[in-house]
C-alpha cells in the first residue's frame, strides 16, 4: 500500500504555528526540571539494532511483538526505529563507557505501530530521564516527584501518581508461581495472547485490556503480596518519601507496566481528562538492566512522558495576537542597504525581525508584516534616511511615530506586548 504524497502517513502529526511553538515550550519545561535535578542531555539514534529491544523490553512484550517499526537496511543489518527510550540510552551509556552515577535525559520523537487514536500516534514524542548507577529509593521518589512538578508547571492539575512495585530476583518467582497457579484455574476465562503470557511471563496478563482478563485477574495475587523485606522496606521509603513531599499518590497493585526490564519501583501518571489513553507516563526501576546488557551491574531508574498527551491536558493559553517579530519596510532600492543594516543590528540586539525583499511596494511589505503577524513595522524612506530617524508603526494600534536610531530596539521591544 502506499500513500499519495499530499498526505501524511497514518498515525503521524504535523506540528504547525503556533502548536510547533507549543510544543517547543513544554520541552523547555522539561529541560529546565531536568537540568535543575543535575540531569545532562543525551542523543541516541532514532533507531538502533533490533536487539536492543527485543533483549531488554522482552521477546513477548506488546511491544516487540506488535508494535515495532522493524526493517532490514540495504546491508541486511535488522534496524529497529526506536519505540522508548531506555535501552538506547543503556546502551549509549555502556558503549560510551559514562561514569556512574550518570544523570541523564532525552527529548525526541519515539515510533510504535499501533491502532491511531486520540493521544496515540505512531510517531510520538518522549522527554524523559534515567538515573544510573543509583540505588537509593529517595531517588525514586525525586523522579516521581521531577514529573509531578513538570506537570504542575504546565498548569494540568488532574494528575493522580500510581505507584506499586513488582519485587525482585528474589522474591518474584513465589510470586510468579502463586500467580501461574492461580490463572491456569481460570485459563477458560482467558484471551488467546493471556494463555502465552501465562506460559512466558504471567505478570503481564495484568497489563491485557480484554474485560474477561481484567476480570480474571481481580483477585489474583499481587507482586506486593510477595515482596521480600527489602523490597518492602525499599517501597515504603519510597512512598514515605512521596508523603513527605506532601505527594498525593495511589497504590495500584496491579501496575506491572509492560516491558521485562523492570524491578521494584513501577509507577504512572494518570489524567482523567485524556479518555482511553490516560497515562500521560510512566517508569520504573531497572536494576539489572546493564548487567543484562554486558554491562557492571548498575541500578537504574528512568520516567518517560508523552509529549502529545501532556499538550492535550494542559490547558491551552490564548495565543498572542502578534508575534515577537518586527518587519523593517523600506520605501526605494536607496534605503535598501539601510533596511538590511538595521535588520542585523536589531537582530543583534536580540529583536526578531523580518524584512521582506521582494515587495517593491510599500503595500506589498505591510502586507507580508500582517501575513507573519508582526508587532510592528519600522519604515525607512528618503525622509527618514535624511533625518537620521525612523518610522514606527504599531500594527495592533495603528499608530506611528518617529523614534531615533539609538531608541528603536528599546521601542520596538515596548511593543512585544504579551
Ligand atoms: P510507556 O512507556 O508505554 O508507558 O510510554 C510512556 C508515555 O509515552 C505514555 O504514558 C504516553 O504518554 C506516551 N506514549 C506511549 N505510546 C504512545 C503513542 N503511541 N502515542 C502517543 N503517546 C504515547
Amino acid at each position: 500500500m502506499s500513500g499519495t504524497p499530499r498526505s501524511r502517513p497514518k498515525g503521524t502529526q504535523d506540528f504547525v504555528p503556533p502548536d510547533s511553538g507549543r510544543m517547543l515550550h513544554v520541552e523547555d519545561v522539561f529541560r529546565r526540571l531536568a537540568e535543575l535535578g543535575g540531569y545532562q542531555e543525551i542523543v541516541t539514534p532514532t533507531f538502533e539494532h533490533t536487539d536492543v529491544f527485543v533483549k531488554s523490553s522482552g521477546e513477548d512484550s506488546d511491544i516487540v511483538t506488535k508494535e515495532m517499526y522493524s526493517f532490514k537496511d540495504r546491508g541486511e543489518r535488522d534496524l529497529t526505529l526506536r519505540p522508548e527510550g531506555t535501552p538506547g540510552v543503556v546502551r549509549a551509556v555502556i558503549e560510551n563507557r559514562l561514569r556512574v552515577p550518570c544523570r541523564l535525559y532525552y527529548v525526541g520523537p519515539f515510533f510504535r505501530y499501533g491502532r491511531p487514536q486520540k493521544g496515540r500516534f505512531r510517531e510520538f514524542y518522549q522527554v524523559g530521564v534515567e538515573a544510573l548507577g543509583e540505588a537509593s529509593p529517595l531517588v525514586d521518589a525525586d523522579i516521581i516527584y521531577l514529573g509531578t512538578e513538570f506537570f504542575r508547571s504546565l498548569g494540568i492539575s488532574d494528575c493522580t501518581v500510581q505507584v506499586n512495585s513488582i519485587g525482585c530476583r528474589e522474591c518474584r518467582p513465589a510470586h510468579r508461581e502463586a500467580l501461574r497457579k492461580f490463572l491456569l484455574d481460570r485459563k477458560g476465562r482467558l484471551c488467546a495472547d493471556c494463555h502465552v503470557r501465562l506460559e512466558r511471563n504471567p505478570l503481564r496478563v495484568f497489563d491485557c485490556k480484554v474485560e474477561d482478563c481484567r476480570a480474571a485477574v481481580q483477585d489474583a495475587p499481587t507482586p506486593r503480596q510477595y515482596l521480600c523485606k527489602a523490597c518492602e522496606r525499599h517501597h515504603e521509603q519510597v512512598l514515605s518519601a512521596l508523603s513527605r513531599r506532601g505527594l498525593l499518590h495511589e497504590a495500584n497493585d496491579r501496575l506491572v507496566r509492560g516491558l521485562d526490564y523492570y524491578n521494584r519501583t513501577t509507577f504512572e501518571y494518570i489524567s482523567a481528562s485524556l479518555g482511553a489513553q490516560d497515562s500521560l507516563g510512566g517508569g520504573g526501576r531497572y536494576d539489572y538492566l546493564v548487567g543484562d546488557f554486558g554491562g557492571p551491574d548498575t541500578p537504574g531508574i528512568g520516567v518517560a512522558i508523552g509529549l502529545e498527551r501532556t499538550m492535550l491536558a494542559a490547558p491551552v493559553a490564548p495565543a498572542p495576537a502578534r508575534r515577537h517579530l518586527a518587519f523593517v519596510v523600506w520605501l526605494t532600492d536607496a534605503e535598501l542597504g539601510a533596511a538590511q543594516d538595521l535588520a542585523d543590528r536589531l537582530r543583534a540586539d536580540g529583536v526578531p525581525v523580518q524584512v521582506d525583499y521582494d515587495a517593491r511596494k510599500v503595500k506589498g511589505q505591510f502586507k507580508s508584516a500582517d501575513a507573519a503577524q508582526a508587532a510592528c513595522c519600522i519604515i525607512i524612506g528618503p525622509d527618514e534616511l535624511a533625518k537620521g530617524v525612523y518610522s514606527l508603526k504599531d500594527l495592533a494600534t495603528g499608530e506611528q511615530r518617529e523614534v531615533s536610531s539609538d531608541a528603536v530596539s528599546e521601542a520596538v521591544r515596548a511593543l512585544f506586548r504579551d
